[in-house]
This record gives structure tokens, C-alpha cells and sequence, in this order.
């Protein structure tokens, strides 16, 4: 019995070396269940043989497609490519690296069919394998997140996650150009299913993520779904403004008291440079925001697809 078709958007960036292994044991998987299926690759600019690789499987299998880019544009790219052009009524997001285990694709299927959930999102439990200072970041980054905006994103959440074709609709739907997956996830709501799992370590090739990279990448996060640091900056502005004038007040009376105040060189100094360092810390922030901003006008598309096996796509977006 065919209970529906489901697309696999499985994002690849020079996986030349995890591909073969992932499409193995992927159809594995997916031959046990019982829905129709649509492996929808997407070649994210890669310089290796991950497109020649796509190209040989999509041959001798139906059910695989894949989309390349003409350039490398990102794994939120890639997903939105994925997401713009899925035809199933279940659709996945996969890494290629087998660090989001296939095998539990029926199990999120089964809770999807209970119809209690519009999604099932996995999320994972432990971070072994992973240096603990990244670890340490990455906790101090999700605490604050969502203290200060009003997505929830959820601490380990990966971006590996079963969702329903409406779900997918209100994603497309969200156009803006700086993308932060886990921050939309958490805006569109619709009921998710946490299913927790441990941290499995890629099976070949490299992270594409560095500590700096992660570091900007969670910076762009905050930036993206929260206005905070925007108030931070006015209120520091307030906050100064209040110590100046406490200070000009107690100078002033000193003054009159005590005479001519002409020592205190060095404590100058420090408060100017302290204030000079305030002040370029807030106009940073309000730069941040209008280089987003600027970005964001500019309208530009996404991805461009340069090669494709399937028909009717959203070549530019
Ligand atoms: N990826 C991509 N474009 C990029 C970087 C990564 O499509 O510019 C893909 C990559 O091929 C993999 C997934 O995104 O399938 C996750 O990448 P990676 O394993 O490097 O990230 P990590 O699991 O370490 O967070
Ligand atoms: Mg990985």
C-alpha cells in the first residue's frame, strides 16, 4: 500500500567520499517503507566528484534527482532549493554525511501518521566527538537565543527533519534573504515531535565548519530573529549618559569645594577611551543590522541552478 510520496533533500558540498555510502544505506531505508520516494540531491558548487557521482546514481535509479548549482551559495541554499522545487507530501532534509541516521526515517514517519504532528524534528542528546569549548559556545548560543527572540530554536536541534508539505509552503514562503534554518523552523510553529538522538560522527570526508565560521554563523542567527542588540545598544547609550551627567555633577561640586581640579589625567583617559570604545561597539551593531538590511534590498536570488535531471524547476529563485 502506498501511503503517499516522500522527498529526501539531501544537501552535498565535495561529498565525493560519504555519497556512495549514504546512497546505500539511505534506499536501504527506504525501500522498507511503505511510500513512493523522490532522493532529491543538490550539488552545492562542489569541486570534487560529487556531481559525476549524483549524475551515475540518478542513471540507473528513477527515484534519484539532483539539482547543481553554478556556484557554491551554502547548505541554506541548498535546503531552499530543495524545499522550492520538492514534489512529495512528506519532505526531508538529510546531510549526506550520515550524521543524521537514515534508520530512523520510519519511526519519524510512523509519529507523523498518528496526525497529532506537522513535523518531526530531531535533536541530539549528546555532543561527543565535538571539542568542549565548541560544545560550551553552543550552549551559551542557544540560551541566548532564545532569551532575546521570539523563535524558539531548540538546543542540539539538527536541521534533520520530517515535515509536511504545508510546512514546507510556509518555509518557501519565507523569502528573506539571509537564512537561518533554525530560526525559521522555530518562527513558522506548526506541532513538532522532538525525537532525540545520539551524536553519530560524519563517516567520511570533513566538516565544512570551523570555530570562526560557527561563531559568525550563530552572530548572523541572533542578528537575523532578534532586535536585541539593537536595544542593548540604545540603553548603553542611556546608561552613559546617565554616569556622564552624575559625574559632571560630582566634578562640578568638587570643584566649587576643593578648587582647582586639574589633576586626574590618567582616570580622563580611561573614560574616554572607555566611551570611545562604547560608542564604536553600538555604531558596529547598527552596522550589522544595515548590512543585512542592505543585503536583504538588493533582492538578489538565492541559488542558480546550473544542471538538473528534473523537469519544471525553480532554475533561479
Ligand atoms: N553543505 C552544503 N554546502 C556547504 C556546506 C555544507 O551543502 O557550503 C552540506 C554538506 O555536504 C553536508 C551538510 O551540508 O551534507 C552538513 O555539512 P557538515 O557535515 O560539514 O556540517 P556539520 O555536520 O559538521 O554541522
Ligand atoms: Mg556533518
Amino acid at each position: 500500500m502506498n501511503k503517499g510520496k516522500l522527498t529526501l533533500i539531501v544537501p552535498c558540498y565535495n561529498e565525493e567520499e560519504a555519497l556512495p555510502i549514504f546512497y546505500k544505506e539511505t534506499v536501504k531505508v527506504l525501500k522498507t517503507i511503505d511510500y513512493s520516494y523522490e532522493l532529491l540531491f543538490i550539488d552545492d558548487g562542489s569541486k570534487d566528484q560529487t556531481l559525476n557521482i549524483l549524475k551515475d546514481i540518478s542513471d540507473s535509479d528513477p527515484d534519484v534527482t539532483y539539482l547543481s548549482f553554478s556556484r557554491n551559495f551554502g547548505k541554506e541554499a541548498a535546503m531552499f532549493a530543495g524545499f522550492c522545487n520538492a514534489t512529495g507530501d512528506y519532505v526531508a532534509v538529510m546531510d549526506a554525511d550520515m550524521q543524521d541516521p537514515p534508520s530512523l526515517l520510519p519511526q519519524m514517519l510512523e509519529i507523523l501518521e498518528t496526525g497529532e504532528y506537522d513535523s518531526v524534528a530531531t535533536r541530539r542528546v549528546s555532543r561527543d566527538g565535538e571539542p568542549p569549548i565548541r560544545s560550551f559556545f553552543a550552549r551559551q548560543f542557544y540560551k541566548i537565543i532564545n532569551k532575546i527572540s521570539d523563535a524558539d530554536v531548540v538546543d542540539g536541534a539538527r536541521d534533520f527533519r520530517l515535515m509536511k508539505k504545508d510546512m514546507v509552503d510556509a518555509i518557501v514562503a519565507m523569502n528573506e534573504y539571509n537564512r537561518f534554518s533554525k530560526g525559521i523552523f522555530g518562527w513558522i510553529g506548526f506541532k513538532t515531535y522532538w525525537l532525540p538522538f545520539k551524536n553519530v560522527e560524519r563517516i567520511a570526508g570533513e566538516t565544512k565548519w570551523n570555530f570562526w565560521k560557527l561563531f559568525k554563523y550563530a552572530i548572523d542567527g541572533i542578528i537575523n530573529f532578534s532586535q536585541a542588540p539593537l536595544t542593548i545598544a540604545s540603553w548603553s547609550g542611556v546608561l552613559m549618559t546617565f554616569i556622564s551627567f552624575a559625574f559632571l555633577v560630582f566634578v562640578f561640586i568638587r570643584k566649587l569645594l576643593f578648587g582647582d581640579p586639574v589633576d586626574g589625567w590618567a582616570s580622563q583617559v580611561c573614560i574616554m577611551l572607555f566611551i570611545g570604545g562604547i560608542q564604536l561597539f553600538c555604531l558596529g551593531i547598527m552596522g550589522e543590522y544595515m548590512a543585512k538590511t542592505y543585503m536583504e534590498t538588493k533582492r538578489r536570488p538565492h541559488f542558480i541552478i546550473s544542471e538538473s535531471n528534473k523537469k519544471d524547476i525553480n532554475k533561479i529563485k
